[in-house]
């Protein structure tokens, strides 16, 4: 894909103005303190409480206790006429200027445009969907009342990992709104998630496709009224065969003219294209994935090994690197058992996340591999791939993944945020093959050094 952003900003022909809003918001500051918003209903707090609060000093917040200043080359979330309850959140957050695909694809979404996005994580495309959606609905409050389970706003991610990661996001950038987060996953309660439904307001949902079909079909959640749906890692949701469930998902929501499509994906095989293309309306694409596929802040190389003496050069490459924090990727759940075995063995600080793990435990695991008590993850594909973890400063492949593209998501993991990262992929006899096809796709030859078990 070609970047299309200077194209998008000045060829208004191709696209006509959004059906689903009458015009856009003109004012361009509001005060935090006036936006007591008690439901997403209503743009104005009514409630005795509120108008009877004493409006301090200390209550408000504007937009000049968050100086940043410009930076030629960088735009700031300042430029771009967020709400203000979006930029207070976003200052506590800590992020001053937009990442890459936030300053392409927000000046378009901002406006109603749909959008095709190539970006892989770690670019900061959570944040870049989120705040499109969170700013529309803050701009478009519901006009009237609607039951609960109504969503606003829809995104589907291939993981639970994923799924809960965004709606973490999503629950911070909503934090001086409100406006609800609800997260429809498998693996977790289901009781619990249909309570949810039946409690508070759906303004933005997050789900896996299986559970959200779940729901949908039973009505516990409407999806007619849809505004805002993003489809995240939707070359993910291909290779796991969720394509079927999305179709049917998509088909309950409004026709694309009447809603907002953002569409994101770290690759584009033709399937994806032609989905891509069919589900949007006058979609703006937009791609930040540097030519070569994988990241450049990542150092890559191959290690050929004989298949026995994996084990002991992993051994040596995790007690030569300590104390980094590092996931190792295998292609099957018991060898990520075996594995997880042997580095537990040898006092190696590790957890397992794969599919067999339950859901709750798998949470609690990617907590504490986020906050530092664990070390290292031991992941399946399926499992690994959802992880956003900043300063991941190691990736290995155990074995090489059967699916070439998997290896970009894999060693993706690391380098995120501009930080600089290292991968090391096995090859053995039984993989080796595999490494033309993988170099085809990230557009470069990886350097191979041959390694033997120096400690014996
Ligand atoms: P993502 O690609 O959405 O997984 O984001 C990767 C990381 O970048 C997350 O930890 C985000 O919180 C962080 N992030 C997103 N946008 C920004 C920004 N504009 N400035 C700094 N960090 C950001």
């Amino acid at each position: 894909m070609e970047k299309q952003t200077q194209e998008a900003a000045t060829q208004t022909t191709t696209k006509p103005k959004r059906t689903r809003r009458n015009s856009k918001r003109s004012k361009n500051s509001e005060h935090l303190n006036n936006h007591n918003q008690s439901s997403s209903t209503d743009n104005s707090d009514a409630s005795p409480k509120a108008q009877n609060a004493p409006k301090t000093a200390k209550s408000i917040w504007s937009i000049e206790d968050f100086p940043v200043e410009p930076v030629e080359g960088k735009l700031r979330f300042h430029d771009l006429n967020l709400p203000d309850r979006v930029i207070k959140s976003i200052a506590e957050m800590g992020f001053e200027y937009c990442s890459e695909i936030q300053a392409e694809t927000l000046p378009m979404t901002l406006l109603g445009y749909d959008i095709i996005g190539q970006a892989q994580t770690g670019t900061g495309k959570t944040a870049a969907f989120l705040i499109a959606m969170i700013s529309d609905f803050l701009d478009y409050p519901l006009e009237e009342k609607r039951p609960n389970n109504f969503a606003r706003g829809l995104i589907i991610a291939p993981t639970r990992e994923l799924a809960i990661q965004i709606a973490d996001e999503a629950i911070k950038l909503t934090s001086n709104c409100h406006l609800n987060v609800v997260t429809l996953v498998g693996g977790l309660s289901y009781e619990k998630q249909k309570i949810a439904l039946e409690t508070e307001n759906v303004d933005i949902l997050v789900a896996t496709p299986g559970r959200l079909l779940d729901f949908a079909r039973s009505r516990k959640v409407q999806l007619g009224k849809v505004e805002c749906l993003v489809l995240d890692e939707a070359d993910r949701m291909l290779s796991m065969g969720f394509i079927p469930d999305v179709k049917s998902i998509i088909r309950m929501t409004p026709h694309k003219e009447s809603r907002q499509t953002m569409l994101f994906s770290a690759t584009f095989p033709k399937d994806i294209q032609a989905l891509a293309q069919q589900w949007t309306y006058f979609p703006k694409e937009v791609s930040v994935v540097p030519k070569e596929a994988t990241n450049q802040n990542i150092e890559q190389v191959i290690y050929t090994v004989e298949a026995d003496q994996k084990w002991p050069v992993l051994k040596q490459l995790i007690q030569e690197n300590g104390g980094q924090r590092t996931i190792i990727f295998a292609n099957r759940r018991d060898e990520t058992r075996d594995l997880y075995e042997r580095l537990r063995k040898a006092n190696i600080n590790c957890a397992i996340l794969s599919g067999e793990v339950a859901q709750d435990k798998r949470v609690k695991t990617l907590k504490n591999f986020k906050d530092g008590v664990i070390q290292v993850l031991v992941a399946t594909d399926v499992a690994g791939r959802g992880i956003h973890v900043d300063n991941v400063q190691l990736v290995v492949n155990y074995a090489l993944p059967e699916d070439p593209e998997d290896y970009v998501h894999r060693i993706g993991r690391t380098g995120r945020g501009g930080e600089t990262g290292k991968s090391v992929s096995f090859a053995s006899e039984d993989d080796a093959f595999m490494i033309p096809e993988i170099e085809k796709v990230v557009g470069e030859s990886i350097r191979c050094e041959y390694m033997v078990d120096t400690t014996r």
